[in-house]
């Protein structure tokens, strides 16, 4: 009898987490359930669609999806359409790799205002996530602000400056490119709340907006000049000593009266976000950075203040995990509780990815990440740990299961009719793809692999 395993979510974790079960030596079938029609996660909807090589890594995906033993439940939601109990019953283990689905706050006055978007609703936006495309950013104001000094801050900044020879041969939404290109924003300001060797973001990526053909780039010397402990973590921080030395290259240009500017802040954090009906503007405060004994860098706030006029605001503080029914979850964290994947007192159950250590590191962190997991589960496996609630559980019981509860899942020759559409779509224009963006459309081009 083959190891039946679920993995919940379909992003690089739960691939990975896929292919090393299928590559274990003893029998595996993998059902890969998915909320979305579409798989790949964040490699389809969140990396940034000027980055075709970041988003190749589906290359390898889908080779661990054209092997025995693996199939894809797209269209179905845990927690709706099956429960972790059901999943529990039909599986002999279960693996989360749901990401983190929501976003943290920054706790500030006017954060809800309209016009103040977390950074990842415009992300889904533009990458075409059929949830996001009713939003509606209004990008007529002259300037943008962006909150934070991560990968995914940069991205936002990047996109909102592509010129139209950088964005139109990419997958991004029509409707984007077109609020894109055709919007009045001049300048867009990031914030950081800490100095430039305290930045989250990596250096190609910072170096990407050193090179945009529509857009330059301000930095004021002053900000980065580094306080001692600064200075001293740059010796073992390649990263930070990386980003510094590009930061202080861009504190030497002036602008060349490119069509937009990008400025990039230091040691100034947002205390509200202002206006009557709608977003006008942020006040911001600077910061003092102090050092802890460990030599830890924090942001102080200083009595100097200032206001940016702006029409917009993109919150870019970090994503946070989201409690599933029936799963154990720490709040504090925004992840399961697990040790080195196992979920902690739960046996069978195991998580990945950014729901078991946060969201942070690249795509291919989660390959380590999803392995270790894996090996445990495959050494609780082994010492005979694993039992699904229903012995006779099979691959067809749980086809008929969603058949009873009326959810119509999208197999993966259903994805791949999907994806073909959006190539086809997107080639005479030589771009890599068109995405379908609808529900609607992506269950009709699914369904047509059913009537061919
Ligand atoms: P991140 O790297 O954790 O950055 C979050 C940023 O928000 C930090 O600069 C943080 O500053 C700041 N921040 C947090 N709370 C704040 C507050 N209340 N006020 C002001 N600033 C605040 O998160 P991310 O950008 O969402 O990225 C998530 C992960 O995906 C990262 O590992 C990232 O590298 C990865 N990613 C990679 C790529 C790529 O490789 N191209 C693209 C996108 C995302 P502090 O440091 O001071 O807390």
């Amino acid at each position: 009898m083959p190891l039946r395993v679920a993995v919940v979510g379909s992003g690089p974790a739960g691939f990975y987490a896929a292919g090393h079960l299928l590559d274990a030596d003893v029998p595996v079938e993998v059902d890969m359930i998915e909320r979305l029609p579409t798989p790949w996660g964040l490699v389809r909807l969140g990396v940034a669609p000027d980055h075709p090589k970041i988003k190749a890594v589906s290359k390898a995906f889908e080779r661990i999806a054209a092997r025995p033993g693996f199939r894809f439940l797209g269209g179905v939601e845990v927690g709706r359409d099956l429960t972790h109990d059901d999943l529990a019953q039909l599986y002999d283990a279960v693996v989360y790799a749901v990401g983190a689905q929501t976003d943290r706050r920054m706790g500030i006055p006017g954060e809800d205002l309209p016009g103040s978007w977390a950074a990842t609703e415009f992300v889904a936006w533009y990458n075409g996530h059929p949830d996001y495309q009713e939003l509606e950013f209004d990008l007529s104001g002259e300037r943008a602000v962006i909150v934070g000094a991560g990968n995914v801050a940069l991205d936002v900044v990047r996109m909102l400056a592509l010129a139209p020879d950088e964005i139109r041969p990419t997958d991004t939404t029509d409707e984007a490119i077109e609020a894109i290109l055709g919007s009045g924003i001049e300048e867009i300001v990031l914030l950081a709340r800490r100095g430039p060797a305290q930045a989250a973001f990596t250096t190609p990526e910072l170096k990407e907006l050193g090179e945009l053909a529509g857009a330059d780039v301000i930095v004021d010397p002053a900000e980065l000049e580094l306080d001692a402990a600064s200075e001293a973590s740059l010796e073992h921080d390649t990263n930070a000593r990386r980003n510094v030395e590009v930061l202080r290259e861009y504190g030497t240009r002036s602008p060349s009266g490119k069509r937009r500017r990008i400025r990039l802040r230091f040691c100034v954090a947002p205390v509200a976000i202002l206006g009557e009906e709608r977003v006008e503007g942020i006040e911001i405060v600077r910061n003092r950075l102090v050092a802890d004994d460990a030599g830890r860098v924090s942001a102080e706030p200083t009595d100097a203040r200032e206001t940016i006029p702006c029409g917009i605001v993109f919150r870019s503080v970090g994503y946070l995990g989201v409690e599933l029914p029936g799963v154990p979850f720490d709040a504090r964290r925004a992840t399961i509780p697990n040790e080195d994947g196992r979920v902690t007192g739960v046996p069978g159950v195991y998580c990945a990815g950014w729901i078991k250590r946060g969201p942070s590191g690249v795509i291919g962190t989660n390959k380590k990440d999803a392995t270790e997991t894996i090996d445990l589960l495959l050494e609780d496996a082994r010492d005979g740990k694993l039992q699904r609630g229903d012995p006779s559980a099979t691959a067809e019981t749980v086809e008929q299961l969603l058949v009873d509860r009326g959810v119509e899942h999208v197999t993966y020759s259903g994805w791949e009719a999907i994806d073909a559409e959006e190539r086809g779509r997107g080639e005479p224009h030589g771009r890599p793809r068109v995405k379908l963006v609808t529900w609607d459309e992506l269950r009709a081009a699914a369904r047509s692999i059913a009537a061919t």
